[in-house]
């Protein structure tokens, strides 16, 4: 993204690092008394930039301290290492990667993952308490958000926060989230009619949805906060968002893709391992 001179380039590698640095005091601290943080990542498929990003949260989880096992099962044994993994007491975290191997939904797996071990929010217990103002871990990602405009000093309360979709993971989490902080909060979705017409509306506009380019400068007022969590693969092995870099011309504040919600998600996954395993 080439920031204009009007916008703010809200970056997540800072806040990333420092989350990682008091993780990782945390996770000595409990290998010291003994009970040293670990986390079981279940990957069904050979997806690869799913490999990718599973290698990323390994290597980070070992930098942390966190010890870090990837579980690959046969497709007709998710269910069951899910439910052995969630039994075990060593075991503090527990992540199910997607994609998951064609004809297994997801739904049906996600209720085996105990909610305190269940550090990317995915159990639909997780989001029913986050909605119900219960603690429960929420998705990474969708926690990645809050924690962005946070470390920006972007306020919440009393202002208008748009989010384009309305995923379990990242859409309908960060809305319950944005709420929780007293925002006004909208859900838009691929059946919103006149989609631009709603986020110029918003004070913070939330961009989940996995299509390139999607909101662009018509989508967004002067003074907005735009926040693009998706990640998109380009043809050349890079990654866009969801957000036309133009947009950067209009709004207040825009996070890089890559460098924004990524790194603070994958910093979030192991700061909750950590909280699973008893830490601060
Ligand atoms: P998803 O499950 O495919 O959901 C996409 C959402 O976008 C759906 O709610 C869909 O609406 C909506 N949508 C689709 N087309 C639309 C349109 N033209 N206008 C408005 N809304 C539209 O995707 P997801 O898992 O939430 O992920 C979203 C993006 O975030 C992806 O790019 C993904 O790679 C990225 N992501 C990033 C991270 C990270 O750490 N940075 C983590 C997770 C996901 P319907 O509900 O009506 O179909």
């Amino acid at each position: 993204v080439t920031a204009s001179p009007n916008t703010t380039t809200l970056g997540g590698r800072e806040l990333a690092a420092e989350l990682r640095r008091r993780t990782a005091e945390a996770a000595a601290t409990l290998a010291a008394a003994g009970r040293p943080p670990r986390l079981a990542i279940v990957v069904a498929t050979a997806d690869e930039s799913s490999a990718w990003y599973v290698r990323s949260i390994a290597k980070a989880a070992a930098a942390a301290g966190i010890v870090c096992d990837i579980v690959s099962p046969a497709p007709t044994e998710i269910h069951t290492v899910l439910s052995r993994l969630g039994a075990d007491d060593d075991v503090h975290g527990i992540i199910l990667q997607t994609p998951l191997p064609a004809g297994i939904d997801v739904g049906d797996l996600t209720p085996a993952i105990p909610p305190a071990k269940d550090v990317d929010g995915a159990n639909p217990t997780s989001l029913g308490r986050l909605a119900a103002g219960q603690p429960a871990f929420p998705p990474a990602t969708a926690e990645a958000v809050l924690a962005l405009l946070d470390h920006h000093g972007v306020a919440l309360a009393g202002r208008h926060a748009v989010v384009v979709g309305r995923s379990m993971v990242v859409g309908k989490p960060a809305a319950h989230l944005l709420l929780d902080r007293d925002a006004t909060v909208t859900i838009c979705h691929s059946r919103t009619s006149d989609l631009a017409a709603v986020t110029r509306q918003a004070d913070v506009l939330v961009a989940a949805v996995g299509r390139p380019g999607l909101i662009t400068p018509e989508h967004v007022s002067p003074g907005t906060v735009v926040i693009d969590v998706g990640t998109n693969p380009t043809a050349d092995g890079g990654l866009v968002g969801d957000v036309d870099p133009a947009v950067a011309e209009t709004a207040a504040g825009l996070t890089p893709v890559p460098g924004g919600v990524g790194p603070v998600t994958t910093a979030l996954l192991l700061q909750h391992t950590v909280r699973a395993a008893g830490g601060p």
